[in-house]
Formats: structure tokens, sequence, C-alpha cells
């Protein structure tokens, strides 16, 4: 068992922590999750300790990233469980604020990534990635990481906040890491919790789609229509999967290519009943 680490809830509390820490000069490594910790947050965690001196965990559900209709009362919670494995990987902090203290109020102030945010997740989640942005803003302006880390599992997200620090010139290094699966190629997710045994079984097919998919890239097929039809075909073998989109995309500016050339993305969502889930593939033609 590894000592507890400090927990923090409130922005001056992990200012004053990281104060003596950037004075020194010492390196702060931040990795903003929603909590409900699983292998994925994990090897951002470790990730991160092997490059910087400090590695702050940042635990906030953050309700300006979802919809009137979405999963924020339900989204997993594991307070305990989420501190014992930050210390267990090596964390040094965890800053795990409340609502109120995120969002003291009147919040007027948003951050927008335009283009990028239009199509895949940000077509279905309208307001979504305002409120990621927004949120990781504060993040990094409340931590001043000089680097941040971020999976590729959720590659949209990770786009659009390469391109907000880009253009806003956060002196932040965003930090990608892959995609870390269940043995039976499902992608690890906080999400995959509230899937029913049958929908649990049924969620191996997103990834089985978009491999089916690249092997037929590998076979010559550059056409992104077929390639489509071939990934929405084995996600139809999951009948309790409703296919929210299947797209692929430019890697660099998430734009649809009718034609693969370059590095490409190959995105799904699904929707088992009221749990959502994405994946993604990244191919090269
Ligand atoms: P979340 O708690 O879902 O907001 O995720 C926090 C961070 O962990 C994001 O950068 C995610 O992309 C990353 N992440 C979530 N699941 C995985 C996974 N299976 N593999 C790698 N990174 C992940």
């Amino acid at each position: 068992m590894s000592p507890p680490i400090p927990r923090l809830a409130t922005v001056s509390e992990i200012r004053d922590a990281l104060a003596p820490v950037h004075r020194r000069g010492a390196s702060v490594g931040l990795v903003p999750t929603m909590g409900a910790l699983h292998e994925g947050h994990l090897s951002l965690i470790r990730a991160a300790r092997e490059t910087n001196d400090v590695v702050v965990v940042s635990i906030f559900v953050n309700p300006t990233q979802f919809g009137p209709n979405e999963d924020l009362e339900r989204y997993p919670r594991d307070v305990e469980g989420d501190s014992r494995k930050c210390a267990e990987t090596g964390a040094d902090l965890i800053f795990s604020p409340s609502v109120e203290e995120m969002y003291p109020g009147p919040h007027s102030t948003w951050v927008e990534v335009e283009g990028l945010t239009a199509g895949l997740c940000g077509r279905s989640r309208p307001g979504h990635f305002r409120g990621v942005c927004t949120v990781l803003a504060k993040l990094f302006n409340i931590c001043r990481p000089d680097r941040a880390y971020f999976g590729e599992k959720d590659a949209q997200q990770l786009a659009v906040v390469t391109r907000m620090v880009r253009n806003l010139d956060f002196p932040v290094q965003i930090v990608p890491c892959p995609t870390v699966r269940e043995p039976d190629g499902l992608a690890m997710s906080s999400r995959n919790a509230r899937l029913t045994p049958e929908e649990r079984a049924q969620a191996p097919t997103l990834y089985r789609s978009l491999r089916a998919a690249q092997e037929r890239i590998r076979a010559g097929e550059r056409d992104a229509a077929a390639l489509e039809e071939i990934i929405r075909s084995v996600l139809t073998e999951a009948p309790l999967a409703e296919i929210d989109y299947v797209e692929i995309v430019r890697a660099d500016d998430l734009s649809p290519v009718a034609i693969l050339t370059g590095d490409c993305l190959m995105a799904v969502a699904v929707k088992f009943g009221g749990t959502r889930l994405i994946d993604n593939l990244r191919v090269s033609a």
C-alpha cells in the first residue's frame, strides 16, 4: 500500500502547493480526468511520472461539457478508489474541486475552437468541446503545467486541445498517449462500468468493426464510403448498439475524406441504451 497523497479541493490550495514547485523551476505534469480511474488513466499518470518532477491528477466531472440529456448525474464516481490508484501509480497531488469551486459564478467566459468541433462528437454533442476547452483553460491557468497528458481514445478532444493551446499560446506541451484496451479489444472507459452484461458482451464490436476496415485498407481499399459501410455492417452484428456516427477523417484537421491518403482516423460512436461509447483507429494510406 502506498501512503496517501494530498487531495486538494480549492484553487488556492493547489496554487499554494504548486507555487514552490514553480519557484524552484521543477516541471509539472497534469493529467486531467473525470475520475472513476482505470488503466487508461493510469497509463497517462505513468507517462507523466516518467518526465515530470511533480505529477498532478485533476478529477472533476465537468458539468459544462455535458448536454441537458446526457449522463452527468449518472457519471460513475469513486473518490476513495481514485485516490488509492493515484498514489499507487506515483502521482504527487490530486486536485478535485467542487462544481462551486470551479464555477463560482457568474460564469460567462468560454473557449470555443471552431471547425475541428463541427463533426464527429461535436455534431451529436453540441457545446461539449466548449465545456472541455473552457475547463482545460482553467486547469492550465490554475496548475500552470509544463506538460498535459491526453488519451488518443478521445481523438477529437486531443486535436481540439492541441489547437486551443497553439492558438491561445498556452505554455504547455500536449502529450498524446495510446488507447489502452481490455483483452477483448474494448477501449477502456469509465462508462464501461455502466454497461449491462449483454451490452458489455457486444461492446468489443466497436474495435472489431475498425479492425475489419483496417484489414480492407491493408488489402488495398481506399474508398472511404466503402470502408464506412464495412464498419457499419460489423456494428450491426451488435443488436443492442445504436450507431451515432461512423466517419473517416483526416488525422490533422478532422475533415471528411472521400479517398484515403496520408494519415486518417476512422472513428465510431455507438449508444448502448443510455451509455455512449467511442473508439477510433489511426490508419496511414
Ligand atoms: P476522462 O476521465 O474520460 O475524461 O478521461 C481523461 C483522460 O484519460 C483523457 O485524456 C482520455 O482520453 C484518457 N483516457 C480515457 N480512456 C482511455 C484509454 N482507454 N486509453 C488511454 N487514455 C484514455
